[in-house]
């Protein structure tokens, strides 16, 4: 029987069509700029997000370090989400490589930070101070229900961005997802930040990738940073064939993934003893929580689910949470299992 993970949607394997494409792809070494595949999946992802030139990195955390060190220097401070990815998640690359530091604000029920308060961190020209050089988003908000972010916040901020000369960088892992939910063209939004990285490996089902990307300057400066982070891949085309699949096809479909996590979402409100407000869920992250009616101890629901039913789930007892994810590789049906089953861990 097959096991059934809703842990990520990091967990998608390529389809079929990119593993022939893999295959057969074309490729050279791309640190002499010569992988045709690479060369292609850059253009046409900038293309795609309405930028001049793109980057294949290694994975989200590489594309969001990479901007991060090509936007600033040594000494300067960029102002982010507390709840955000880059922040919590990322390991302080910027800090402990590029001599940077964070400045983290308190963000919404949607993951944004207040503009005024953006504002007033931004630090005055004294010798005192660090030199606030980059403002950072993230959308969709992972730590926030997947909450798609529109277009008027991002261009609220480059309103404050201009007046002190900032750049505004997105970091986009799930952001087609965004765009699906909000039915926009990326454009709209990415008119108004500086660089984002969109994650090719998550509900787009490449096996590995990011593609970093903003101005042909920005670009050209990043290709030098990707060399010292060691992300100078060579035939990369064999990832990049696959990423060009993540962007033509898999970024058109996302809307089924997220009908199914309201599904999942509207299911699991039936469910005496668990929390969820399924109005909430937009993209394709489902959180939820159990009430004190639920007898089982919480550390045994995972354990049963996967024992029981080979369905993996994520949890974070210390804040008694857990996490489905919906992707490519679950339908309908796997939701209605899910549901089933914890159905008949929590009547238990
Ligand atoms: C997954 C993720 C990243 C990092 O991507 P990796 O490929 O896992 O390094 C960055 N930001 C957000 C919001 C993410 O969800």
């Amino acid at each position: 029987m097959n096991i059934i993970d809703f842990r990520s949607d990091t967990v998608t394997w390529p389809t079929p069509e990119m593993r022939e494409a893999m295959a057969t792809a074309q490729v050279g070494d791309d640190v002499y700029g010569e992988d045709p595949t690479v060369n292609e999946l850059e253009h046409l992802a900038a293309e795609m997000l309405g930028f001049e030139a793109g980057l294949f990195v290694a994975s989200g955390t590489q594309g969001n370090l990479t901007a991060l060190l090509t936007h600033t220097n040594r000494g300067d401070e960029v102002i982010m989400g507390l709840d955000a990815h880059t922040f919590t998640s990322e390991a302080a690359g910027a800090a402990v490589l590029g001599g940077i530091t964070y400045l983290p604000l308190p963000t919404d029920h949607l993951g944004r930070m207040n503009v005024e308060q953006v504002a007033a961190a931004i630090r005055p020209n004294d010798p005192h101070y660090p030199v606030t050089r980059l403002i950072s988003t993230e959308n969709s908000s992972g730590s926030n229900n997947g909450a798609a972010i529109s277009p008027n916040y991002f261009a609220a901020l480059r309103e404050v961005a201009d007046q002190h000369h900032l750049a505004l960088h997105m970091d986009g892992a799930r952001f087609f997802n965004a765009t699906a939910a909000l039915q926009i063209d990326p454009k709209e939004i990415t008119q108004y930040i500086d660089s984002t990285s969109i994650c090719l490996s998550k509900g787009l089902c490449a096996p590995v990738g990011s593609v970093l990307v903003g101005s042909q300057e920005f670009i050209q400066k990043a290709r030098r940073v990707r060399k010292i982070l060691g992300g100078g891949m060579r035939q990369a085309g064999v990832l990049a064939a696959a990423g060009l699949i993540s962007l033509r096809e898999m970024t058109k479909r996302l809307h089924i993934d997220h009908q199914n996590a309201r599904l999942l979402a509207e299911g699991l409100a039936k469910i005496p003893g668990i929390l969820i407000d399924p109005a909430v869920v937009q993209t394709n992250l489902v959180f939820f929580h159990l009430d004190d009616t639920v007898q089982i101890p919480k550390e045994e629901i995972s354990a049963r689910l996967k024992k029981d039913y080979n369905i993996l789930i994520s949890s974070n007892y210390r804040l008694q949470k857990f996490r489905a994810v919906t992707h490519y590789w679950i339908t309908a049906k796997e939701v209605h299992l899910l549901l089933k089953a914890l159905g008949e861990i929590l009547a238990a």
